[in-house]
């Protein structure tokens, strides 16, 4: 009887995080488009905030185990849409980006939900207005042969996670400031 070969499973953050960057970059978007959404986002509400601190945020969240399933699932879901491999209605029903289908969403704001109530209002608002990147995606998936029915929302709910732990950070600065105390490092927001 033949052994069944090992399979790869498990991934360090640095390789989920590596992993992740790639094939957001296959599928055309950048980090620093994902921390643009959250940086304009979060401005709205919190002064003197930096881009670093938007890309930081990025970067911790793709390098997340449940963020990684989320977005290899994502990005593979709309390649084999665009190569029309599905099966049944699900591949017109994908490929289209049909209004009333919402598991794509149901994605987001899981992602999104990882940062609470606020993450996921934050996602409910790019997702409703479609800033920078996501707006890009979602126009270039009306182009013949791409689909980016499941991209949009998993960049968008990055960028509101991104743009809520901004927040979750700068309060937590703010509340040491008024106790003296320094920020410590083991409270990894
Ligand atoms: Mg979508």
């Amino acid at each position: 009887m033949s052994e069944k070969k090992a399979k790869k499973l498990i991934y360090t953050r640095q390789e989920m995080f590596e992993l992740n960057k790639k094939i957001l970059l296959k599928r055309g978007v950048t980090l620093e488009a994902i921390a643009e959404i959250s940086f304009k986002q979060q401005a709205k509400y919190t002064d003197n905030i930096s881009r670093d601190i938007c890309l930081e945020s990025v970067e911790k969240i793709i390098s997340l185990r449940d963020v990684f399933h989320h977005v290899q699932l994502a990005a593979e879901i709309d390649r084999l849409a665009e190569e029309g491999m599905f099966q049944g209605p699900i591949q017109d029903i994908i490929y289209e980006d049909l209004g009333l289908f919402g598991i794509d969403e149901t994605m987001g704001l899981e992602v999104s939900g990882l940062y609470g109530t606020i993450g996921q209002t934050n996602f409910g608002d790019i997702d409703v207005n479609k800033h920078g990147i996501v707006k890009r995606l979602n126009d270039a998936g009306k182009e013949d042969g791409i689909c980016h029915t499941f991209l949009d929302d998993i960049v968008g709910a990055i960028a509101a996670a991104a743009s809520t732990r901004v927040a979750q950070v700068m309060s937590e600065e703010t509340a040491h400031e008024e106790t003296g105390l320094k920020r410590f490092s083991i409270f990894d927001l």
